[in-house]
């Protein structure tokens, strides 16, 4: 095969990864950065121009956009849809995943399980919000945040309500969630790939903290999942239209709650803790998979 990594760097532990296990099963990899993509709209013949040629003959597309290149990144992978190439994530669901309100109403309609969740634009009765999400402590969330950053924990009613004025005084958007109180400061990352989670760890939080991010002081190691939490992983990002997938999951006393569904998720975590090839587990469902023109919306 002929793979595109679209990546903006190629020195990323996943992006090398990705490259060198495809150059290891004999494929022809190369590492295109969306952002010196410049194309042609036509209906008859769209083309992808990059630094002073044109990219007509790839077979496949791995997407590796990072959150702050997005629309851009996901405008280059739907011209490549449109030239038939594979894309072994969509550029509609990665689109998704990028919008966390989105992803949840989709994985509401879907009955996946995860923490009751309420948002609002202009809360004119911020008591309400919070007492239609269960009432303190609950967990406030900036929609932009990453890594961890901008979200709070606010152990009382008090603290809640002046944590959600302040942010809707700086015009944040911001969703406020029940507090799963018994996942102990851990969340669970399911890998998934095709229709199976092919690896799993358990992120802990640092002492004092209630978030497991790795940027925020947390430790991976393997986890082994229960049937439950494997089913809802794979419904999660199917839901999302995801062949390749990284779920976050709190365990709860009513079951496995989905948090986030990521679609680029990062590789040295993973295969860190878990000591497997997950670079080369996505070049293989990739082979057996790959087909011009299969994709289940074509960018629409
Ligand atoms: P980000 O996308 O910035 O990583 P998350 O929504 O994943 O933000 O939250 C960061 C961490 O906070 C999670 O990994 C988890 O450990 C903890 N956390 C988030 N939401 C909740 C919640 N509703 N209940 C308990 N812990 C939570
Ligand atoms: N930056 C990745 C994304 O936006 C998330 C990385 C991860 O947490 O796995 O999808």
């Amino acid at each position: 095969m002929k793979i595109a990594v679209l990546s903006r760097n190629k020195s990323l532990y996943s992006t090398r990864r990705l490259v060198e296990e495809g150059i290891n099963r004999g494929h022809d990899v190369r590492v295109i950065d969306c952002l010196h993509c410049y194309m042609n709209i036509t209906s008859a013949n769209p083309e992808i121009h990059y630094r002073k040629e044109i990219l007509d003959d790839f077979d496949v597309v791995i997407p590796r956009i990072g959150a702050s290149v997005t629309f851009y990144g996901t405008a280059v992978l739907r011209q490549f849809e449109m030239m038939g190439v594979f894309p072994v994530n969509e550029s509609v669901a990665i689109s998704r995943s990028r919008d966390k309100l989105r992803s949840l109403q989709l994985l509401a309609r879907k009955g996946v399980g995860m923490p009751v969740t309420g948002f609002a634009n202009k809360p004119d009765d911020v008591p309400e919000l919070i007492r239609m999400v269960g009432g303190s402590p609950v967990v406030i969330k900036l929609l932009q945040g990453t890594q961890g950053i901008g979200v709070v924990l606010a152990e009382t009613r008090k603290a809640a309500e002046s944590v959600i004025e302040a942010f809707m005084g700086l015009k944040a958007d911001i969703l406020v969630q029940e507090f799963i109180k018994e996942a102990g400061g851990a969340d669970i990352r399911c890998f998934v790939i095709g229709d199976k989670v092919i690896a799993a760890m358990k992120r802990q939080a640092g002492e004092g903290e209630f978030r497991s991010n790795l940027h925020r002081g947390g430790t991976a190691s393997l986890v082994r999942i229960s049937p439950e939490e494997r089913r809802t992983a794979i419904a999660a990002a199917k839901a999302m239209g995801l062949n390749v997938a990284g779920v976050d999951l709190l365990r709860s006393s009513r079951g496995p709650l989905v948090m986030e569904v990521n679609s680029s998720p990062g590789l040295e975590g993973i295969e860190t803790a878990t000591g497997k090839n997950v670079a080369g587990m996505i070049v293989d469902w990739t082979e057996k998979n790959q087909k011009p023109w299969k994709t289940r919306t074509k960018g629409r």
